[in-house]
């Protein structure tokens, strides 16, 4: 039996989450292979808020970078 990190919450279609390490990759910048959460009915795939955080502060940054070089 394989193995699997269900999480206590259920997805929006009611099918169950698993974690799953997903290459996770925004503005081209890679963030490298992270923790992701995958419905194991419908197959869509979520990130943690602690990565969405770390892609929000990256696009901060880029976006301060960006008005600079104006
Ligand atoms: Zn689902």
């Amino acid at each position: 039996m394989k193995e699997e990190k269900v999480l206590p919450y259920p997805c929006r279609c009611g099918g169950r989450l698993v974690k799953v390490p997903m290459h996770v990759e925004y503005f081209g910048i890679d963030f490298g292979i992270r923790e992701g959460h995958m419905c194991t009915k419908c197959g869509d795939e979520y990130l943690t808020d602690e990565i969405w955080q770390e892609i929000e502060d990256k696009a901060k940054g880029l976006e301060f970078l960006a008005l600079r070089e104006k």
